[in-house]
């Protein structure tokens, strides 16, 4: 099969690529640089839609750009929604126009949708309404991917909703690994706080499983799948078993007020707080996860 990747080369991208390729399968990124095996957007807006069997859209600034570590300003709040809201518009809307439209449109957006709490738990089935920025970026960015009704019966749309993904190549683990092999990581705020979080293997397998698997049954509205692991783990329960597998100290707790005066408090939230978010609808749909688990996803990236 063929598939389109808009942001493709990225971090989640990268991993996405050279799973769907060891399938058999061939890939086109879509990226602002024009280079081999790429369109750019500008040449999907000239040109349209390749013929392919399934789009995909990664596209999107980095919420922790480390170039951009210190400037969480009204700039910087303006290309996150921008670069997610223009480049899934503009997927959309190639796939409308196409006259060979694919079967799967996936976008993958964050579990930044569901208020952090303690105790609450949330699935795909859960109601949730915009209280911050972030969940407001979820709304509209889900919001733009929508396609008309008249497509449901030729393309199924999924929405696969990620915690922090983990991976040795980059995300969050990249940002974390020096602090941690000098003995200064730590929790976060009070570590009580849930941390919802997958393997970049087994978020790439998801977005592969609906790919292949896009289901008979046609909607107008989009499927959606949480892209978290099983397993509910605090910041505490991941900090400990991130320095116990790294054999280093991790007793200097980071607080709170620091993160949000370091990040900005809008940005510091996906750090200092989370959410219980189960995947209810992955498992049901079959898919089975290669890192259940904390332990079994953290030997695999830092345990050599
Ligand atoms: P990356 O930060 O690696 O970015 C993906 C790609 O987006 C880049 O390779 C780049 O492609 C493109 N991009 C970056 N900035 C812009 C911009 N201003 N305008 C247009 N395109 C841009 O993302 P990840 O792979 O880590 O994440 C993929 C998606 O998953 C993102 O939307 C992210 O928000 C979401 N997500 C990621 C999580 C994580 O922990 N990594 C957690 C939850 C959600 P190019 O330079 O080729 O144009």
């Amino acid at each position: 099969m063929r598939f389109l990747i808009g942001g493709g080369s990225g971090f989640v991208g990268r991993e996405l690529m050279c799973l769907l390729k060891n399938k058999g399968h061939e890939v086109t990124v879509i990226s602002r640089q024009p280079g081999p095996g790429k369109i750019t957007w500008d040449e999907l807006e000239l040109n349209g839609l390749p013929h392919c069997e399934g789009v995909i859209n990664l596209a999107g600034e980095n919420l922790m750009n480390p170039l951009r570590w210190q400037v969480w300003n009204e700039g910087y709040k303006k290309d996150l929604f921008s670069s997610r809201i223009n480049t899934t518009k503009s997927l959309a809307q190639a796939i409308a126009g196409s006259p060979s439209p694919p079967c799967s449109w996936v976008l993958v957006t964050g579990v930044a949708c569901y208020k952090p709490s303690l105790t609450a738990e949330y699935s795909e089935d859960s109601k949730w309404t915009p209280f911050d920025l972030l969940s407001k970026l979820v709304k509209e960015w889900e919001a733009s991917a929508l396609l008309q009704e008249n497509m449901a019966k030729t393309t199924r749309q999924f929405i696969i909703r990620p915690g922090v993904v983990l991976g040795r190549d980059g995300g969050a683990m990249k940002q974390m690994l020096l602090p941690f092999w000098l003995g200064l990581g730590g929790t976060l705020g009070s570590g009580r706080q849930p941390f919802p979080w997958i393997h970049i293997s087994d978020l790439a397998g998801i977005i592969a499983h609906a790919l292949e698997h896009p289901g008979d049954v046609a909607s107008s509205s989009p499927q959606v799948f949480n892209g978290v692991a099983p397993v509910l783990n605090t910041n505490y329960e991941f900090t400990k078993e991130l320095g116990r597998i790294m054999r280093r100290p991790t007793i200097l707790p980071v607080p709170g007020f620091f993160v949000k005066a370091l990040m900005g408090s809008e940005r510091a939230m996906v750090l200092t707080q989370g959410q219980k978010v189960i995947p209810k609808r992955t498992q049901e749909s079959g898919y089975h996860y290669k890192y259940p688990d904390l332990t079994s996803a953290l030997i695999e990236i830092v345990g050599d």
